[in-house]
């Protein structure tokens, strides 16, 4: 089975259909949560998600949007852009965003999803391997993929050593999953923030227990002309192209 793997859409609909086009064949797509916030066409990424039935978390963003968090925990752009979404979506796409569950144990029962990270899966950033290493004791199955950070990454657990490892993820390339346990991050469909603006994903293979991840180019310029025309926040806009 391929499973398409993505998180952090953050309602950037040019970017995920460029993804969904570069990805080709699959047969399930889980989502690692932020489907909207920040970015132009909440209602149009929800509802193209939707119809591929996927298995999606919550993020901090879709819960700051249905007020499921407090919108001080968030700066002033994030916060704006929150409520702009708030005002768009239709009750019908709201009342998805409400059913997204926090963390979920895959049916394969070798995989935990999480948005942020194990022990805290709306908020918490795994941003290094000390606190990936931490993370490692609150999941029980081989493998942990999350979101949050925008960022793609690998960090295998060292038993021998107690200690978390983190590796890049090298593009085009399958990484054979185990015999570590790992927790892994596939970046970010419509936010990159690693310096590559390019959409980030991955495809899972369950077969051959291998996971690719790729970087494709979208029309960047399109979404940026699109938050222009909503007013969104001009950092925001800007970020884009140089892809923090
Ligand atoms: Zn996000």
């Amino acid at each position: 089975m391929k499973i398409l793997i993505i998180s952090d859409i953050h309602a950037n609909l040019v970017a995920f259909e460029t993804v969904l086009a570069d990805a080709g064949e699959f047969d399930h797509v889980w989502c690692l949560g932020d489907v909207v916030g920040y970015g132009p066409q909440p209602n149009e990424c929800i509802e193209k998600l939707r119809a591929l039935k996927p298995l999606c978390l919550a993020g901090n963003h879709d819960w700051a949007v249905i007020e499921k968090i407090d919108l001080g925990e968030f700066n002033p752009d994030a916060r704006k852009a929150t409520l702009w979404t708030r005002e768009q979506l239709t009750p019908h796409n709201l009342d998805w965003l409400h059913q997204l569950p926090e963390r979920v144990p895959t049916e394969l029962e070798k995989f935990t999803l999480v948005h942020g990270s194990p022990r805290y899966p709306i908020w918490e950033y795994v941003l290094g391997p000390a606190i990936a290493r931490i993370n490692f004791d609150y999941f029980d199955t081989p493998i942990c993929l999350m979101g949050h950070t925008h960022v793609p990454v690998l960090y295998r657990f060292k038993t021998e050593d107690d200690i978390a490892v983190p590796e890049a993820l090298a593009e085009n390339t399958p990484l054979i999953l185990g015999p570590d346990r790992m927790m892994l991050n596939p970046g970010s469909v419509g936010q990159p923030r690693d310096g590559d603006p390019r959409a980030a994903y991955a495809m899972l293979d369950t077969e051959s227990l291998t996971l690719t991840s790729t970087r494709i180019e979208y029309d960047i310029a399109a979404t940026q002309a699109l938050m222009r025309d909503a007013e969104l926040p001009a950092r925001l806009v800007n970020r884009l192209s140089a892809g923090w």
